[in-house]
């Protein structure tokens, strides 16, 4: 077993504190990573606090990891040591039915998605353990190569808020010519705020936070509307082709829906606590649509990766020592991150 050191919580009131536990070793097909960042996801705290349903314990949240191949097992030919590498959400699948064979790995038909952290491999009994740690041992095939040319720490929430906006924009092959909302400027809405103007599509930040709007407007964004003005919201009504929608929240389904135009989609990617709510006269009335997505496949984990390296984007981060990382979720509670919060996980030494 391989000795790490983390940060964890052993239950759903807990705060995150100093942990030393072990991992596998590193098998034929395994690598090891040394991490340098770690991003601070919202599914952290979501997962963190149990508010997805009963979380496993302990547990040591981050699923948006980069660092440094040390090890690779003895079968491995897609890493060597000394290779930057990144790893998302995801760590197995069965490898086997069709999603998994096409790419879409984070939607096994057999259920045998195996997270980051807060689940256990696929022998049933070791959890896993996720990026709040010095290293991590992975199945080569769930490791994404990274380029030296960005920031590191910029590109760590990619493996996570980048894939999870970039992978319904291509999806639905959004573009010059449409109208796209993006609701909420936190870590996934920034990044979806930067995809799709990349993309050539027209960008308006929805927010509730009127102090962003300098910030949306320098992410990429072209027009701002305030959620909370009401006369603002009217001037969007049957106005977008798309709305993304990242907010973490109970919030109101109904005001989106009235801002989309004849067959226009909303693209849940925020996952609040509780069910959602709609108002069936404002689908079928304009023929609209409500619907989800789940991160992206390791491929095209790949493909935005290299995409960010050859366009030069990378995440808005705030770069912090782990031992803030409690300050630094009550931060991202009140909408105050600036886009991301990164661990430099240099500071768990
Ligand atoms: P975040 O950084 O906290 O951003 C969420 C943003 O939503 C906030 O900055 C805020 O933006 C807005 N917001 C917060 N509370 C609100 C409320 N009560 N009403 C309206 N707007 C509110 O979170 P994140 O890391 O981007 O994650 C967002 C959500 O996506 C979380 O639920 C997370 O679990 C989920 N997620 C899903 C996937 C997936 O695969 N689908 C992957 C990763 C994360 P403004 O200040 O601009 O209003
Ligand atoms: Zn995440």
């Amino acid at each position: 077993m391989i000795p790490s050191k983390g940060y964890a919580v052993h239950n759903a009131q807990d705060k995150l504190a100093p942990w030393n536990f072990e991992r596998r070793d590193v098998g034929a097909n395994d690598i090891i990573i040394e991490i340098l960042f770690s991003g601070v996801c919202h599914s952290d705290i979501h997962q963190v606090r149990s508010e997805w349903g009963p979380s496993k314990y302990p547990m040591v949240p981050g699923h948006e990891i980069v660092g440094r191949v040390t090890s690779v097992g003895s079968a491995v030919t897609k890493f060597k040591s000394g290779d930057l590498a990144g790893i998302g959400c995801m760590v197995n699948s069965c490898g086997d039915c069709g999603n998994c064979k096409e790419g879409h790995e984070q939607y096994c038909e057999k259920g045998k998605v195996v997270w980051t952290y807060n689940a256990v491999e696929h022998d049933g009994t070791t959890p896993t353990y996720g990026g709040y740690s010095d290293n991590i041992v992975v199945n080569e095939k769930f490791a994404v190569h990274v380029s030296d040319k960005l920031p590191l720490s910029g590109v760590a929430p990619l493996l996570c808020a980048g894939i999870t906006t970039y992978s319904p924009l291509r999806k639905w092959k959004i573009g010059k010519g449409h109208r796209v909302g993006v609701l909420g400027l936190g870590g996934l809405g920034h990044m979806a705020v930067k995809f799709a103007a990349a993309f050539g599509a027209e960008v308006t930040m929805l927010s509730t936070s009127p102090d962003k709007e300098k910030d949306a407007k320098r992410l990429g964004a072209h027009k701002f509307c305030l959620t909370k003005d009401a006369a603002q919201v009217k001037q969007f009504k049957n106005y977008f082709d798309f709305i993304v929608d990242t907010v973490s929240a109970p919030h109101d389904y109904n005001m989106t829906l009235r801002m989309l135009r004849t067959n226009g989609v909303q693209i849940c990617v925020g996952i609040p606590p509780s069910p959602i709510q709609l108002t069936g006269q404002l689908l079928l009335g304009n023929s609209r649509a409500i619907t989800g997505s789940s991160i992206g496949g390791i491929a095209e984990t790949q493909e935005m990766l290299d995409f960010c390296a050859e366009h030069n984007i990378v995440s808005d981060v705030e770069v912090i020592d782990i031992s803030t990382i409690n300050e630094a979720y009550e931060r991202v509670l009140k909408s105050d991150v600036k886009y991301r919060f990164v661990i430099d996980i240099a500071s768990l030494k």
